[in-house]
Protein backbone atom coordinates (compact mmCIF):
# COMPACT_ATOMS: atom_id res chain seq x y z
CA UNK A 1 0.00 0.00 0.00
CA UNK A 2 2.72 2.53 0.70
CA UNK A 3 4.54 2.53 -2.72
CA UNK A 4 0.99 2.22 -4.03
CA UNK A 5 0.02 6.33 -5.64
CA UNK A 6 -3.49 7.69 -6.51
CA UNK A 7 -4.88 10.01 -9.16
CA UNK A 8 -5.56 13.48 -7.79
CA UNK A 9 -8.15 15.91 -9.55
CA UNK A 10 -9.15 19.51 -9.01
CA UNK A 11 -11.36 20.64 -10.91
CA UNK A 12 -11.02 24.18 -10.74
CA UNK A 13 -13.27 26.92 -12.81
CA UNK A 14 -10.53 28.19 -15.23
CA UNK A 15 -8.12 25.02 -14.63
CA UNK A 16 -8.40 21.44 -13.95
CA UNK A 17 -5.32 20.37 -12.40
CA UNK A 18 -3.65 17.02 -12.63
CA UNK A 19 -1.69 15.20 -10.02
CA UNK A 20 -0.17 11.67 -9.22
CA UNK A 21 -0.01 11.32 -5.44
CA UNK A 22 2.40 8.91 -3.39
CA UNK A 23 2.13 8.69 0.73
CA UNK A 24 1.17 12.58 0.98
CA UNK A 25 3.58 13.81 -1.66
CA UNK A 26 2.83 14.99 -5.05
CA UNK A 27 4.76 12.80 -7.74
CA UNK A 28 3.93 14.86 -10.96
CA UNK A 29 1.05 17.35 -11.67
CA UNK A 30 -0.09 18.90 -15.05
CA UNK A 31 -2.76 21.41 -15.63
CA UNK A 32 -5.03 22.25 -18.49
CA UNK A 33 -7.65 25.01 -19.44
CA UNK A 34 -10.92 23.91 -17.72
CA UNK A 35 -13.51 25.34 -20.45
CA UNK A 36 -15.65 25.00 -17.85
CA UNK A 37 -18.43 26.80 -19.54
CA UNK A 38 -18.78 23.64 -22.34
CA UNK A 39 -19.50 21.03 -19.54
CA UNK A 40 -17.19 18.16 -17.68
CA UNK A 41 -17.78 15.53 -20.39
CA UNK A 42 -16.06 16.55 -23.31
CA UNK A 43 -12.92 17.61 -21.07
CA UNK A 44 -12.70 13.67 -20.42
CA UNK A 45 -10.73 11.87 -23.12
CA UNK A 46 -8.05 14.78 -22.54
CA UNK A 47 -8.02 14.26 -18.36
CA UNK A 48 -7.73 10.22 -19.63
CA UNK A 49 -4.62 11.03 -22.12
CA UNK A 50 -2.60 13.14 -19.62
CA UNK A 51 -3.16 10.93 -17.24
CA UNK A 52 -1.96 8.14 -19.03
CA UNK A 53 1.17 10.57 -19.96
CA UNK A 54 1.88 11.37 -16.59
CA UNK A 55 1.58 7.46 -15.08
CA UNK A 56 3.99 6.49 -18.18
CA UNK A 57 6.50 9.66 -17.21
CA UNK A 58 6.39 8.24 -13.15
CA UNK A 59 6.79 4.38 -14.65
CA UNK A 60 3.39 3.30 -13.18
CA UNK A 61 0.68 1.56 -14.56
CA UNK A 62 -2.86 1.17 -13.35
CA UNK A 63 -2.35 -1.45 -11.08
CA UNK A 64 0.45 0.42 -9.22
CA UNK A 65 -2.92 2.70 -8.41
CA UNK A 66 -5.18 2.06 -5.30
CA UNK A 67 -7.89 4.70 -6.59
CA UNK A 68 -8.90 8.35 -7.50
CA UNK A 69 -9.91 11.43 -5.73
CA UNK A 70 -11.62 14.30 -7.43
CA UNK A 71 -12.45 17.79 -5.85
CA UNK A 72 -15.29 19.35 -7.23
CA UNK A 73 -17.10 23.17 -6.69
CA UNK A 74 -20.02 22.36 -5.80
CA UNK A 75 -21.63 20.26 -3.70
CA UNK A 76 -20.79 16.28 -3.63
CA UNK A 77 -22.97 13.12 -2.41
CA UNK A 78 -19.28 11.44 -0.98
CA UNK A 79 -21.33 8.25 -0.92
CA UNK A 80 -23.16 7.90 -4.32
CA UNK A 81 -20.12 9.73 -6.23
CA UNK A 82 -22.64 11.95 -7.35
CA UNK A 83 -22.25 15.83 -8.12
CA UNK A 84 -25.31 17.52 -6.54
CA UNK A 85 -25.03 20.92 -7.49
CA UNK A 86 -22.93 22.92 -9.37
CA UNK A 87 -22.72 26.74 -10.10
CA UNK A 88 -22.50 27.48 -13.64
CA UNK A 89 -19.16 25.39 -14.28
CA UNK A 90 -19.67 21.92 -15.34
CA UNK A 91 -23.02 21.99 -15.62
CA UNK A 92 -23.13 18.55 -16.82
CA UNK A 93 -21.64 17.01 -13.85
CA UNK A 94 -24.85 15.81 -12.18
CA UNK A 95 -26.04 13.25 -15.06
CA UNK A 96 -21.70 11.90 -15.15
CA UNK A 97 -21.57 8.77 -13.40
CA UNK A 98 -17.24 9.45 -12.90
CA UNK A 99 -17.04 6.54 -10.37
CA UNK A 100 -17.93 4.28 -13.85
CA UNK A 101 -16.11 6.27 -15.86
CA UNK A 102 -12.41 5.87 -13.24
CA UNK A 103 -13.54 2.51 -13.00
CA UNK A 104 -14.10 1.42 -16.90
CA UNK A 105 -10.53 3.34 -17.53
CA UNK A 106 -7.89 2.44 -14.94
CA UNK A 107 -9.88 -0.34 -12.99
CA UNK A 108 -9.61 1.96 -9.53
CA UNK A 109 -12.64 3.34 -6.98
CA UNK A 110 -13.31 7.09 -7.05
CA UNK A 111 -13.79 9.16 -4.00
CA UNK A 112 -15.10 12.64 -4.70
CA UNK A 113 -15.42 15.60 -2.27
CA UNK A 114 -16.64 19.91 -2.65
CA UNK A 115 -13.10 21.21 -3.54
CA UNK A 116 -12.80 23.55 -0.30
CA UNK A 117 -13.06 20.68 2.09
CA UNK A 118 -10.44 18.63 -0.13
CA UNK A 119 -8.05 21.41 0.29
CA UNK A 120 -8.78 21.87 4.22
CA UNK A 121 -7.86 17.94 4.19
CA UNK A 122 -4.71 18.47 2.52
CA UNK A 123 -4.08 21.23 4.61
CA UNK A 124 -5.55 19.39 7.53
CA UNK A 125 -3.31 16.57 7.36
CA UNK A 126 -0.20 18.28 5.47
CA UNK A 127 -0.01 21.47 5.99
CA UNK A 128 -0.26 24.43 8.30
CA UNK A 129 -3.49 22.52 10.18
CA UNK A 130 -1.39 19.54 10.62
CA UNK A 131 -1.45 18.63 14.71
CA UNK A 132 -4.97 20.63 15.47
CA UNK A 133 -8.52 18.64 15.90
CA UNK A 134 -10.34 21.83 15.29
CA UNK A 135 -9.77 23.48 12.02
CA UNK A 136 -11.42 26.11 9.36
CA UNK A 137 -10.48 27.10 6.01
CA UNK A 138 -11.57 30.23 4.13
CA UNK A 139 -10.58 30.31 0.43
CA UNK A 140 -10.29 33.95 -0.91
CA UNK A 141 -10.50 33.99 -4.79
CA UNK A 142 -13.29 33.57 -7.89
CA UNK A 143 -15.69 33.03 -4.75
CA UNK A 144 -15.10 32.28 -0.84
CA UNK A 145 -14.44 29.24 -0.12
CA UNK A 146 -15.19 27.63 3.45
CA UNK A 147 -14.39 24.19 5.05
CA UNK A 148 -14.62 22.85 8.77
CA UNK A 149 -12.76 19.53 10.86
CA UNK A 150 -14.42 19.85 14.14
CA UNK A 151 -13.60 17.25 16.73
CA UNK A 152 -11.12 15.36 14.26
CA UNK A 153 -13.93 15.00 11.66
CA UNK A 154 -14.45 16.64 7.97
CA UNK A 155 -17.73 18.23 8.49
CA UNK A 156 -20.29 16.99 5.94
CA UNK A 157 -23.74 17.53 7.27
CA UNK A 158 -27.06 15.29 6.38
CA UNK A 159 -26.61 16.86 3.02
CA UNK A 160 -23.53 17.25 2.43
CA UNK A 161 -23.28 20.99 2.86
CA UNK A 162 -22.32 21.58 5.91
CA UNK A 163 -19.15 24.02 6.10
CA UNK A 164 -18.84 24.75 3.19
CA UNK A 165 -21.28 27.62 2.26
CA UNK A 166 -19.63 30.22 4.39
CA UNK A 167 -19.33 32.41 1.65
CA UNK A 168 -23.10 32.67 1.06
CA UNK A 169 -23.28 33.69 5.43
CA UNK A 170 -24.90 36.76 4.26
CA UNK A 171 -23.75 39.81 5.49
CA UNK A 172 -25.73 42.46 3.91
CA UNK A 173 -29.23 42.67 3.98
CA UNK A 174 -29.29 45.65 1.66
CA UNK A 175 -26.22 44.18 -0.60
CA UNK A 176 -25.63 42.96 -3.96
CA UNK A 177 -27.41 40.05 -5.70
CA UNK A 178 -25.37 36.64 -5.21
CA UNK A 179 -25.42 34.15 -7.87
CA UNK A 180 -26.91 31.68 -5.06
CA UNK A 181 -30.18 34.23 -5.47
CA UNK A 182 -29.91 35.83 -2.27
CA UNK A 183 -28.68 39.54 -1.55
CA UNK A 184 -25.43 40.67 0.47
CA UNK A 185 -23.78 36.84 0.70
CA UNK A 186 -20.16 37.20 1.60
CA UNK A 187 -18.59 35.96 -1.64
CA UNK A 188 -20.80 39.04 -3.72
CA UNK A 189 -19.49 41.79 -1.26
CA UNK A 190 -15.90 40.93 -1.91
CA UNK A 191 -14.62 37.73 -4.07
CA UNK A 192 -13.27 38.01 -7.52
CA UNK A 193 -16.32 37.36 -9.61
CA UNK A 194 -18.31 40.33 -8.38
CA UNK A 195 -15.29 42.62 -7.80
CA UNK A 196 -15.67 43.80 -11.57
CA UNK A 197 -18.72 44.92 -11.35
CA UNK A 198 -18.59 47.03 -7.47
CA UNK A 199 -15.75 48.72 -9.57
CA UNK A 200 -17.26 49.74 -12.50
CA UNK A 201 -20.29 50.87 -11.06
CA UNK A 202 -18.64 52.72 -8.66
CA UNK A 203 -18.95 56.73 -9.40
CA UNK A 204 -15.24 57.21 -9.34
CA UNK A 205 -14.25 54.68 -11.40
CA UNK A 206 -13.29 56.67 -14.27
CA UNK A 207 -10.69 58.36 -12.30
CA UNK A 208 -9.45 55.04 -10.80
CA UNK A 209 -6.01 53.70 -11.87
CA UNK A 210 -8.46 50.43 -12.24
CA UNK A 211 -9.52 51.84 -15.32
CA UNK A 212 -6.30 50.59 -17.50
CA UNK A 213 -7.38 47.15 -16.43
CA UNK A 214 -9.22 45.01 -18.92
CA UNK A 215 -10.15 42.99 -15.80
CA UNK A 216 -10.01 44.27 -12.24
CA UNK A 217 -9.16 41.19 -10.27
CA UNK A 218 -7.87 41.68 -6.89
CA UNK A 219 -4.15 41.82 -8.07
CA UNK A 220 -5.14 44.84 -9.51
CA UNK A 221 -7.06 46.47 -6.53
CA UNK A 222 -3.95 45.40 -4.40
CA UNK A 223 -1.62 46.80 -6.50
CA UNK A 224 -3.38 50.23 -7.12
CA UNK A 225 -4.14 50.31 -3.19
CA UNK A 226 -0.59 50.37 -2.69
CA UNK A 227 0.17 53.64 -5.64
CA UNK A 228 -2.44 55.71 -3.27
CA UNK A 229 -5.59 54.73 -5.36
CA UNK A 230 -8.74 55.53 -3.73
CA UNK A 231 -10.97 53.54 -5.04
CA UNK A 232 -8.64 50.63 -5.13
CA UNK A 233 -7.78 51.27 -1.75
CA UNK A 234 -11.73 51.49 -0.69
CA UNK A 235 -12.76 47.98 -2.36
CA UNK A 236 -9.46 47.02 -0.73
CA UNK A 237 -10.52 47.81 2.44
CA UNK A 238 -14.07 46.99 2.14
CA UNK A 239 -13.53 43.40 0.74
CA UNK A 240 -11.33 42.85 3.76
CA UNK A 241 -13.87 43.76 6.25
CA UNK A 242 -16.11 41.13 4.55
CA UNK A 243 -13.45 38.24 4.72
CA UNK A 244 -12.69 39.27 8.35
CA UNK A 245 -16.45 39.20 9.21
CA UNK A 246 -17.01 36.15 7.20
CA UNK A 247 -13.92 34.46 9.82
CA UNK A 248 -15.99 35.76 12.50
CA UNK A 249 -19.19 34.38 11.23
CA UNK A 250 -17.33 30.59 10.53
CA UNK A 251 -15.74 31.03 14.29
CA UNK A 252 -18.73 31.45 16.06
CA UNK A 253 -20.52 28.85 14.39
CA UNK A 254 -17.44 25.95 14.56
CA UNK A 255 -14.93 26.91 17.63
CA UNK A 256 -11.71 26.34 15.77
CA UNK A 257 -8.24 26.80 17.38
CA UNK A 258 -7.25 27.54 13.77
CA UNK A 259 -8.33 29.66 10.70
CA UNK A 260 -6.31 28.76 7.67
CA UNK A 261 -6.63 31.14 4.91
CA UNK A 262 -5.83 30.17 0.98
CA UNK A 263 -6.63 31.28 -2.69
CA UNK A 264 -5.09 34.04 -4.86
CA UNK A 265 -5.71 36.66 -2.71
CA UNK A 266 -3.30 35.40 -0.08
CA UNK A 267 -0.14 36.97 -2.17
CA UNK A 268 -1.31 40.25 -0.73
CA UNK A 269 -1.06 37.92 2.89
CA UNK A 270 0.40 40.71 4.93
CA UNK A 271 -2.27 43.17 3.79
CA UNK A 272 -4.94 40.95 4.82
CA UNK A 273 -4.10 38.60 7.54
CA UNK A 274 -3.69 41.25 10.59
CA UNK A 275 -7.35 43.04 10.13
CA UNK A 276 -8.41 39.78 10.06
CA UNK A 277 -6.20 38.43 13.01
CA UNK A 278 -7.34 41.98 14.93
CA UNK A 279 -11.18 41.24 13.90
CA UNK A 280 -11.05 37.72 15.84
CA UNK A 281 -9.11 38.83 18.85
CA UNK A 282 -12.33 41.38 19.12
CA UNK A 283 -14.75 38.14 19.64
CA UNK A 284 -15.35 38.63 23.80
CA UNK A 285 -16.50 34.89 23.59
CA UNK A 286 -13.34 33.42 23.09
CA UNK A 287 -12.69 32.84 26.48
CA UNK A 288 -10.04 30.40 25.96
CA UNK A 289 -7.71 32.86 23.81
CA UNK A 290 -7.59 34.21 19.81
CA UNK A 291 -8.20 31.68 17.01
CA UNK A 292 -4.70 31.80 15.26
CA UNK A 293 -5.10 33.17 11.98
CA UNK A 294 -2.26 31.57 9.55
CA UNK A 295 -1.82 31.29 5.60
CA UNK A 296 -1.94 27.85 4.10
CA UNK A 297 0.79 25.59 2.82
CA UNK A 298 -0.09 24.15 0.42
CA UNK A 299 -1.72 26.94 -1.98
CA UNK A 300 -1.47 25.17 -5.31
CA UNK A 301 -1.86 21.44 -4.06
CA UNK A 302 -3.93 21.53 -0.92
CA UNK A 303 -7.22 20.49 -2.69
CA UNK A 304 -5.04 17.51 -4.71
CA UNK A 305 -3.34 16.23 -1.38
CA UNK A 306 -6.68 16.27 0.39
CA UNK A 307 -8.38 14.42 -3.08
CA UNK A 308 -5.66 11.60 -2.74
CA UNK A 309 -5.82 11.44 0.87
CA UNK A 310 -9.14 10.54 0.69
CA UNK A 311 -8.64 7.72 -2.26
CA UNK A 312 -5.67 6.67 -0.32
CA UNK A 313 -7.65 5.67 3.19
CA UNK A 314 -10.23 4.71 1.51
CA UNK A 315 -12.48 7.08 3.49
CA UNK A 316 -15.89 8.48 2.02
ZN1 LIG B 1 -24.83 33.54 -2.08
Amino acid sequence: MENKAVIAIDLGGTRIKLGLVRAGSVLLTDRMASQSGQGLQTRLPQIKATLDRMLETAGLSASDLVGMGVAVPGIVDPILKRVLSINDKYSDAPQLDLAGWARETWGIPLYLENDTRAALLGEWQYGSGQGYDNVVLMTLGTGVGTSAVIEGRLLRGKHFQAGILGGHFVQNTQGNRCNCGAVGCAEAEASTWSLGQRATAHKTYAQSLLCRYDTVDFEAVFRCAAQGDALATTLRDESIDVWATCAYNLVQAYDPEVLVLGGGVMASRDVIIPPIQHRLNQNTWATWGNVAVVPGLLTDSAALLGAAHLAYNREL
